[in-house]
């Protein structure tokens, strides 16, 4: 077949399947984060009965294939899910945003066969995950990280804290960059698996913002914690090569979660004035 011949979609159009997703993602938030909203900003807490609705009505596996118990559907259905989701509440958004666009997003492009067949099924369905990169002196600049982590017989040794970590309080697996040869100062940094309950992994502190507060922003400590070899996600040396990746993908999501608050802000004030 000539496929010279077939248009291209246009980018300012959504497919069908796309223009549904946005149609069942805008209902969903409207009928169960709506009512929520207030009591979760207020708590500085996200209500576990919405991430648990979160997760069955699929919007945690946008990308992960059916096969593993995601959805199966591509990134543009991810970020306009996204954007819906801002436009009642960006806390809720930014859950799903750096729950599919970094961590699915990491372990469907860098994960062996072994850790997709462990952890897809689980972060389509029941476990939360969260991105941790920044750290308290390198933000902006982050691969001058100081997190270190030492090869052991059973696996790798991490030791060093994160900051500003989102979704930790909702999280049960953490893609944890760390540097695992300094001396080749950012090509020393890998990216790894760490699970929530791990001996020495601990969550120190809850930061208090100013707005999307129900979305946890946490410090992150790890101290002597060893995990095995498998959990290594990638190759050694290659975490700033997975972490420009990603947050190429994650940035587009952030974009939506703002367009979509601002969007909600915007409906909201206008549907006021016309009551008023
Ligand atoms: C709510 C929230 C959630 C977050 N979630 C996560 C997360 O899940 N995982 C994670 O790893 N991180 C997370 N972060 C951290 C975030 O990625 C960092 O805040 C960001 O990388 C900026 O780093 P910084 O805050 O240290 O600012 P800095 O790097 O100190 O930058 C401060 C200002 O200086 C400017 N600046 C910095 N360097 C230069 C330069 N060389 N030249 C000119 N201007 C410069 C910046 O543009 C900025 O305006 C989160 C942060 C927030 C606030």
């Amino acid at each position: 077949m000539d496929l010279s011949a077939i248009p291209p979609t246009p980018i300012t159009h959504l497919s069908e399947t796309e223009a549904m997703m946005a149609d069942s993602v805008s209902r969903f938030a409207r009928e169960v984060v709506l009512p929520r909203v207030r009591e979760m900003d207020e708590a500085e807490a996200m209500d576990p009965a919405v991430v648990e609705q979160l997760f069955e009505q699929g919007l945690m596996g946008f990308e992960i294939p059916e096969e593993y118990g995601g959805a199966g559907m591509n990134f543009t259905a991810c970020i306009v899910g996204i954007e819906e989701l801002a436009k009642v509440d960006p806390s809720v958004s930014v859950l799903v945003d750096v729950h599919n666009t970094l961590v699915n997003t990491a372990v469907l492009k860098y994960g062996s066969l072994e850790v997709k067949k462990k952890w897809l099924p689980r972060l389509a369905t029941d476990s939360c995950g969260s991105f941790c990169l920044s750290e308290p002196v390198s933000g902006s600049d982050a691969f001058a990280l100081s997190t270190r982590a030492i090869r052991t017989d059973y696996g790798y040794k991490i030791n060093g804290s994160k900051m500003w970590i989102t979704n930790a309080m909702e999280s049960k697996l953490f893609i944890v960059f760390a540097n695992l040869d300094p001396s080749k100062g950012y090509k020393g940094i890998t990216a790894f698996i760490v699970e929530k309950g791990t001996d020495g992994f601990s969550i120190a502190k809850k930061e208090q913002k100013l707005g999307i507060k129900a979305s946890s922003t946490c410090v992150l400590n790890f101290d002597d914690v060893e995990i095995p070899k498998e959990n290594l996600l990638g190759e050694e040396g290659s975490g700033y090569k997975i972490a420009i990746g990603l947050l190429n993908e994650g940035r587009i999501g952030i974009a939506a979660q703002m367009t979509g608050l601002s969007m909600g802000a915007w409906e909201n004030a206008a549907r006021k004035n016309n009551c008023g």
